[in-house]
Order: C-alpha cells, then structure tokens, then sequence
C-alpha cells in the first residue's frame, strides 16, 4: 500500500496546480483552461488521454503492469472541476481573477488531488495489475455533468467494475476519512404547484375563488408529511422557496392564479417517491376544498448519493492502510445537500468518502462561501487515499 508519505513529494507540485486552478476558475461546461491543464499533466506523465468527454470532460487512463499486465479489472477514480458563478473575499494571493467566478466548492482542491494520484500511479504501475480510469468531470454545481458523461457513454467507453470519489470537508478534522456505509447525501428535486381560481375583488370574495388561500392551506399541510407521514427514523426536507401571486399595487384585488415553488430532499428511493406523491396529492386536495385547481409538476434532478457496501468498506480499508486507522472512519451522518456522482453509482458500484479539511489555524468557512478557500495541507491525504483504493482493488 502506498503511504501518506509516498504522496508527500507531490505535496508541492499538487499546491501549485490547485492554487492555479483556483486563480482561474471556471463555471460547468466551460472549464477548457481547467482540461487543458488537465490534459497537459496527464500526458506529461505518460498517461493516455481521452478530451472532449461531455464537452470539457477528460478521461485518463492508467494500464498496470503488474502480472505481466494481464489484469482485466477496471476501475473508476472521479473529480469535479467546475467553481461557481460568486464573487471571492478571501484576498489570498491566489484569489480568483475572473469577476464572479469562484472556486467555492473546493474542486479545485480535487482535481489537483486526482492528478497527483495519476503521477504516482503512472510512477508505480507495476503494483497493481488492470486499468485506471481517471474521470475528470465537469460541470457538478447543478448543471448536469455527471449525466452528460454517462449520456455519451462513459461507462461503455471506459468500463469500470466499481467507481470512487471524494469531496473535501471543512467540519471534519484535516487528514480524517470517512466513508458512511449507505446513504451519504439527499436526492435533490424541485416541485411547483400552480393554483388556479376565479380571480375577484377583494371586497367581494363570494365572487370568485380564492387561489391565495388554497396555496396557504397548501403550504401549511405540506409540513405534514415529513411530520405525520414519514416514519421518524428517516429524513426527508419539503421546503418552500418560491411563492408568486397577485401585484403589489393591486393588494383590493384577489388574483387568479398563484404560484408555489420548492425543493425536496430524501435519503432513499422510497422517501422520494413519497415525497412527490404527497406534494401532488396534497395540492390537488387542497385545491379541491377551496373550489380552485392545482397543477402540481414534480421534476426529478439528482437521486440519492448511497454508497455500496463492499465498495465503501473498501475504501475505509484503504483509508486506514494509507493514512492509518486513526484517521479513518466508517461513519458520517447524511448530509441533505446532492451530488451528482450520485448518477454513477446508480450505473456502477462504489464509494465516495469525506475528506476532512478542518483545520482551525486555517479558518476556509463552509462551502459556498464567498471566504472558502481549500486548505492545501490535506492534498497529500486524498491523493495517497486514491492511490491506496487503486492497490486495494487491483494490487499485485
Ligand atoms: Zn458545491
Ligand atoms: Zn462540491
């Protein structure tokens, strides 16, 4: 197994890259300087490269030599590049350059991280034996990358038995994996609900029907279902964002038509299609008791991030082996945002782990945050952490 300190010597180079990619941030689809970037280090270090995968995506594939290099098994190793449309604050002297755009997320941090995983792999190929897909992906922020990938064909063009990834995490001590056993993060769907009365004035309400007051009673039993319909050992989140009625100049006017837009969140396949039923169901009920019409419209985005058992508990069998038991976990509750690696492990097997940041001398804030920055020092965990699922799964 490789050990952290066998990635310490690409502690430096692998800071340079991510520093750079934080200096030019790109936003999904759009990452070209991020994938040439890519591309020129894969090659640089003997590695074959597929670009153009889904736009800007870009595939490096590592073939070991071990066994006389007759392995025939295949595996997937994923980073996101994509930074996000916010204006950076955090004055660092490799703060973006580029207005409004901002690596937020830390995908700046994983794509260096995947990249000095290649240099070691393609220094060491005769320790495992079969092939290394280096997925480099674009576009994760909510645009749909991981989808455009397999939408060409990602896994048939590059079959894999088992996929992993990773995301940095700033609430988890620096260096620390972990890998949960089942669901990591929530499906992520937006629902709307329009509802249709017979607009009237205000004065006179016995005139018309009252739109408005369908919607509130709507939105007040949707907070049922999480409450009274799900069971309590499960999580789901219904949540209202968006509400559009009427005008402000007009307040005497009971308008015709009012909109209601949110989000929903599940754990599992089952609470989701809870989830849309209900908000469907309790949309048109509504409606019929004020005498309106609702048309609820329910758009499924990004399943749940659920990890599979044998693959998650070879990653924190790799985790401990590289990076030592201490610093290896095999748990993390789920966290209710989405990820659209989600989509990859709904088509392959796999894993995907929390990589801590934490580090209190280096105060990065949360995603999302215009005062994020990665913290550099845990580029050697997640590298070595790559390269030791490599040798976990294809050692010789
Ligand atoms: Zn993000
Ligand atoms: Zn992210």
């Amino acid at each position: 197994m490789p050990s952290l300190l066998a990635l310490e010597p690409f502690a430096e180079t692998m800071t340079a890259w991510r520093r750079d990619l934080h200096t030019h941030p790109e936003l999904g689809f759009e990452e070209h300087r991020t994938a040439a970037l890519v591309a020129r280090e894969l090659r640089a270090a003997g590695i074959a490269v597929e670009v153009g995968v889904a736009g800007t995506g870009v595939i490096g594939t590592i073939r070991g030599t071990a066994g006389g290099g007759a392995g025939n098994r295949a595996i997937g190793l994923r980073a996101d590049m994509d930074a996000l449309a916010m204006q950076e604050v955090t004055g660092a002297p490799w703060a973006s350059l580029s207005p409004g755009r901002m690596h937020a997320c830390g995908h700046d941090g994983h794509t260096a991280m995947l990249l000095g995983a290649a240099q070691w792999l393609a220094a060491n190929r005769g320790r495992f034996a079969g092939t290394v897909h280096l997925i480099f992906q674009p576009a994760e922020e909510s645009r749909g990358g991981a989808q455009a990938m397999l939408a060409e064909g990602l896994f048939e063009r590059f079959p894999v038995d088992a996929v992993y990834a990773l995301h940095n995490l700033p609430g988890l001590p620096l260096g620390t994996v972990a890998v949960p056993k089942g669901a990591v993060l929530a499906s992520s769907d937006t629902w709307e609900v329009t509802f249709r009365g017979c607009g009237t004035h205000g004065a006179k309400p016995h005139l018309g029907t009252d739109a408005i007051l369908a919607a509130a009673a709507f939105i007040v039993a949707l907070q049922t279902v999480v409450a009274r319909e799900l069971d309590p050992m499960q999580a789901g989140v219904i949540s209202v964002g968006h509400l559009a009625a009427g005008h402000p100049e007009a307040p005497n006017v009971i308008p015709a038509e009012v909109l209601v837009r949110g989000t929903a969140r599940a754990l599992s396949a089952p609470v989701r299609d809870l989830l849309e039923a209900r908000i469907g169901a309790i949309g048109r009920g509504t409606a019929a008791i004020h005498g309106v019409a609702a048309e609820p419209v329910y758009t499924r985005r990004l399943p749940p991030t659920v990890n599979h058992p044998a693959q998650a508990a070879l990653m924190h069998r790799a985790a401990a082996t590289t990076l030592g038991a201490a610093m290896a976990r095999d748990d993390h509750p789920p966290i209710t945002a989405g990820e659209d690696f989600a989509c990859m492990l709904e088509a392959r097997p796999g894993a995907y782990a929390w990589l801590g940041t934490g580090n209190p001398a280096h105060p990065e804030g949360w995603h999302h945050n215009p005062h994020f920055d990665f913290n550099d020092a845990a580029l050697p965990a997640g590298a070595a952490l790559f390269c030791g699922i490599v040798e976990a799964e294809l050692g010789a």
